[in-house]
């Protein structure tokens, strides 16, 4: 159950807030997290509500157990309507954001109405401060971070803020925190933009009380042993979800040239030792026994002196090899672009996949798109079209508006992959069926996170082929 048992309401049309204690009925069926915010949404916004009308709001919901010694317990979830696919939608973050949202004192915080002027909202235990944020429009993810953690310099503060992309309403924007973490899919990140929303900054005082400490403590370290004991665990520490390719690429799932492809003779320049050679360091979102993360140098001539987070599984793919990319140092790169711009990194590769495989076969022509860049390599060719889509600039005012919709203005709609107008992650269903059932129950849409029976099918617990037994898999991990 919710520790405080409430939550903070915070409305930006009339600069106010308050909080109200949530019912215990409520609590005791839908517990925190995502049943919290999707039981508030049901209640609170219609069903045809506009996702960039000022009806729509935002839930942010760390989960019951952040601010415990849980393992793993790191992350919130974002509920509110959809710009992608104007449905429900939630999606989640990890990173340090949560920890600080509940350390506030509330187990969701609400945020309704909107701004006239861009605002940030600094959340300090039971307080609410508004601050103009004319200077921060147009900032990077990474320079607003910086910016607020310096000017407010609270211990223990961190935030959650939008890119170029979600001021400039681009349905696929994304809400991040700890500079590399995002609630990514669905375009959480407009619908902040939407209402003038840069950043909500959190942090605060408040602990975690536990009943029955010694009990906790010892299913903590129950927890942690099966971790511990858990044979693919030492694969994801060791080589992040990147170390997937490799298996995904064997049995056909890796997405290549917008899902009509399996097999690419370039594959070996994304061979796993191309990403070890690139890393530098090792990072974990709070309480997690994991530490997945990678932080990279990039080896090749690089616009980026920096170290960049390294890209996921799913960021490599769908930026990479579905955009006819592979270049280990240029896939970073456009990870680093969309993680300062504010992108998902799926619904961009699948978007820009599908630009670039029509033009590659001649079912679109430069000229149709005002595409001036084809004389540029594939890496700058991506790179271009992020920032096109990110400052809505010529063709990226269309792809702005993710893959379907793109697709329907060029008379392109059968080459898109996507359900309920959310764009396939990087696994081919022609090669899972499990994945396909999971795509097509998801509630948000196309996603891999509800459920993944593709790991059971490779290991032999599921059928690799067929249906057998995976409804009920499927059905049990929704
Ligand atoms: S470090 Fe990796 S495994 Fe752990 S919570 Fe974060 S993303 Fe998940």
């Amino acid at each position: 159950m919710s520790p405080f048992h409430r939550l903070l309401r915070i409305n930006l049309t009339e600069r106010s807030f308050r909080q109200e204690e949530i019912p215990s009925e409520i609590e005791r069926a839908f517990v925190g997290g995502k049943g919290l915010g999707t039981a508030y949404l049901l209640t609170e916004v219609g069903a045809d509500t506009d996702p960039f009308d000022p009806g729509n709001k935002l839930f942010f919901c760390p989960g019951a157990l952040v601010g415990t010694l849980a393992p793993a317990a790191c992350r919130y979830e974002l509920v509110t309507v959809s710009p992608l696919t104007g449905l429900y939608l939630d999606c989640n973050a990890g990173g340090h954001y949560a920890t600080a949202l509940k350390a506030s004192g509330h187990d969701m915080v609400v945020v309704e109405g909107a701004a006239s002027s861009p605002t940030v909202v600094h959340v300090h235990d039971s307080e609410v401060d508004f601050l103009d944020a004319d200077e921060l429009w147009g900032c990077s993810i990474y320079e607003t971070e910086m910016t607020l953690l310096q000017r407010l310099g609270q211990p223990g503060l961190r935030v959650a803020s939008i890119g170029v992309a979600g001021e400039n309403l681009v349905r696929f924007a994304c809400i991040a925190n700890d500079f590399s973490r995002q609630a990514a899919r669905g375009g959480p990140g407009a619908v902040m933009g939407s209402k003038k929303l840069k950043a909500i900054a959190a942090s605060g005082t408040h602990a975690v009380a536990i009943a029955r400490p010694t009990e906790f403590i010892a299913a903590v370290d129950q927890a942690l042993r099966q971790i511990a004991d858990n044979p693919w665990v030492e694969g994801k520490r060791a080589h992040g979800t990147v170390g997937s390719l490799e298996p995904m690429y064997a049995v056909g799932a890796v997405p290549i040239r917008n899902f009509t492809a399996s097999e690419a003779a370039d594959m070996p320049s994304l061979a796993l030792e191309e990403f070890e050679h690139r890393f530098a360091m090792r990072f974990a979102c709070a309480m997690c026994p994991l530490s997945c993360s990678k932080g990279y140098r990039l080896l090749g001539d690089s616009s980026s002196s920096q170290g960049i987070e390294g890209p996921e599984y799913e960021t490599v793919s769908m930026l990479g090899p579905n955009c006819n990319l592979y270049d280990p140092d240029a896939i970073a790169e456009a990870n680093y672009l969309c993680n300062q711009l504010g992108l998902d990194t799926i619904s961009a590769g699948a978007t820009i996949g599908l630009v670039l495989q029509a033009l590659d076969d001649g079912l679109l022509s430069p000229a149709q798109l005002d595409w001036p860049e084809q004389s540029l390599s594939r890496a700058e060719q991506v790179a271009a079209l992020l920032e096109a889509i990110a400052k809505r600039r010529g063709i990226g005012d269309l792809l702005a508006e993710g893959a379907l919709r793109a697709a329907q203005a060029l008379d392109l709609e059968k080459l898109v992959p996507h359900v309920k107008g959310m764009e396939l992650p990087a696994y081919d269903p022609r090669v899972s069926e499990g994945m396909a059932l999971a795509f097509m129950t998801s509630d948000r849409g196309a996603c891999h996170l509800r459920t993944w029976p593709l790991g059971r099918e490779l290991s032999g617990e599921l059928p690799r082929f067929g249906t057998a037994g995976k409804v009920d898999f499927v059905v049990q991990q929704q």
